[in-house]
């Protein structure tokens, strides 16, 4: 790692065989080469396996069915639906035809996930029983009829909902999967469309082509870093709806480790699977450290297959992960850092070399380039100065979906993504993150823009003007607290707010940092909140 006297730095370069081809084809050719009853996935509530065989005639299948539905090249779908065994075949069969998958968190409500369907504008959508109603409540004003809406899932709710499950379609299709051939198309068109607050707190759909997921995916197989192989297993509790998910179910496939998957968090059930399938690597968000280093119920298990733990998503505590490796000495948490807009990670502890350095997240990946850049001048800084951390490289996103301006805003003249992150490198190239400059909330890991919450609360009618922050939290690494200007008339309490939050908006983005009454929110001229002033008003009250 050298850095060149316009400081820029830059990872290694890539030495992994995973070809340079569309999803659709890797993913194709990688399942036909598995042994028909290898276990991609398996459900580690009930044992239930997807396997390589399955995945494959599922996924051509439903293919076949996407291509007589009327879907083509650059068409969008939407998967909005819990961790499941079913999860991976809409994405396969939407890869060998070019078709775009937007995968949407199946717990979102009405307002949220419509805003995320505007920007998209699938064309199919799948969901599952969880979410199906919510997508029939905001399937009208997207131009959505019951016919373009199927579960993924069989369940209860078919007949009355009249919705079909696509494994019911898939029933009338026979297909030999050696006459089957997915399509060509360039690398550069988008995969995925992710979504993303970005730097300014509005939703936004991250747009990812293969050769971003391509690019996501190599450090995982690279023997110096995540060195997954396919003797590995890991029991994945992060949402399929985020990168950090979704990429495991790209390495079942395609470096072939098998992912026990979880719907949601449940100790004992996540412990057992850890035992019983022998689990070599834990991918962990801090409160899951936080819980493997404290729980009492971690004892009762033997988890010493483990040899590999990582941990990204949100900055991880030093006193918990020295908890946590006091509790496993044979382990290491190896942080990891990046974003959705570069495709999940770009910076991450090497396997190969565990430094001896608190609280970094790790170097370069392959094929990454960075810089540190100053906030004030925007001019790039040496080692140990702290300014915007900013990425360059195949991994980094095209752009947000129809979104050109919230796209010019993130990069530079330079074609370098601006994170919003603060942070520096020392003098062996490891990245340190210190903070966010960016209007961003991390509870557990998953993303809370103050913006929105700031929108919901103006909609309330006691409420003048308001102001959301995130405060520190040791289990959640932050809450939401909201400070509000009520109206002069207004009797209102913190309860009524914050129920009224809970109310409509998805259970990660509650105020579970509560509400402050204030006189007036510190803005700038311009109108901009000072969440810095609203920070040191919240340090000053405790
Ligand atoms: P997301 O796009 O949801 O993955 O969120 C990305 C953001 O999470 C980054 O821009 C950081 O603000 C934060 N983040 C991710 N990993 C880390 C880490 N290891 N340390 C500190 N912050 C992190």
């Amino acid at each position: 790692m050298q850095a060149t006297p316009s400081y820029i730095l830059s990872g290694p370069k890539e030495t992994t065989k995973i070809p340079n081809q569309t999803l659709g084809r890797l993913i194709f050719d990688c399942l036909k080469k598995r042994p028909h009853n290898d276990e991609i996935n398996v459900n580690a509530y009930t044992g239930d396996a997807l396997t390589a065989e399955k995945l494959l005639t599922s996924s051509v299948k439903l293919s076949i069915v996407f291509k007589k539905m009327g879907l083509g090249r650059g068409d969008v779908i939407a998967v909005i639906c819990e961790n499941c065994l079913n999860y991976f075949i809409p994405f396969a069969a939407a890869f060998y035809m070019g078709v775009t998958v937007n995968p949407l968190n199946s717990a979102y409500t009405v307002g949220e996930l419509k805003s995320l369907l505007l920007i998209s504008k699938p064309k199919l959508i799948l969901c599952s029983e969880k979410s199906y109603k919510t997508v029939l409540e905001v399937a009208q004003d997207i131009n959505i009829t019951k016919a373009n809406i199927l579960f993924m899932e069989h369940n209860e709710y078919e007949k009355e909902s009249e919705i079909q499950c696509f494994e019911e379609l898939l029933e009338s299709v026979t297909v030999n999967i050696n006459d089957f051939e997915p399509e060509e198309y360039d690398i550069s068109e988008t995969a995925l469309i992710m979504s993303s607050s970005g730097t300014t707190g509005h939703p936004k759909g991250v747009q990812l082509s293969h050769e971003n997921i391509r690019s996501a995916i190599l450090p995982f197989s690279n023997p110096n870093h995540g060195a997954y192989s396919s003797k590995d297993a890991t029991v994945l509790v992060p949402p399929f709806y985020h990168l950090f998910g979704l990429l495991h179910e790209f390495c079942a496939v395609i470096i072939g480790i098998k992912v026990i998957i979880m719907d949601g968090f449940n100790p004992e059930v996540y412990l057992k699977a850890i035992q019983d399938y022998k689990a070599t690597i834990l991918n962990a968000v801090p409160p899951l450290v936080h819980f493997l280093a404290r729980s009492p119920l971690v004892d009762e298990y033997d988890l010493s297959a483990v040899k590999d733990i990582v941990c990204g998503g949100a900055p991880l505590s030093s006193t918990v992960e020295k908890e946590f490796e006091d509790r496993f000495p044979k382990l290491k948490v190896r942080q990891l850092y990046g974003l959705t807009e570069a495709s999940g990670m770009c910076v991450a502890i090497p396997r190969s070399c565990l430094p001896n350095k608190d609280g970094t997240a790790g170097v370069l990946i392959e094929n990454v380039l960075a810089k540190i850049v100053d906030v004030e001048t925007n001019k790039s800084v040496c080692s140990y100065k702290v300014g915007e951390i900013c990425f360059k490289g195949p991994m980094v996103m095209k752009g947000y979906f129809s979104n050109p301006d919230a796209t010019k805003n993130c990069f530079d003249e330079e074609g370098f993504l601006h994170t919003g992150d603060l942070g520096y490198y020392d003098e062996d190239g490891y990245f340190y993150v210190v903070d966010r400059i960016k209007e961003l909330i991390k509870y557990k890991g998953f993303q809370v823009p103050p913006a929105e919450l700031e929108t919901l609360l103006l909609s309330h009618p006691a409420v003048k003007d308001c102001g959301v922050i995130g405060i520190s939290d040791e289990r959640a690494g932050q809450v939401p607290l909201a400070f509000v200007v009520p109206k002069e008339e207004a009797v209102v309490v913190e309860k009524e707010l914050v129920d009224y939050v809970a109310e409509r908006i998805s259970v990660t983005k509650r105020l579970y940092g509560g509400v402050k009454f204030v006189k007036e929110i510190p803005k700038t001229p311009s109108g901009k909140i000072l969440r810095r002033k609203l920070v040191d008003i919240h340090r000053g009250s405790n």
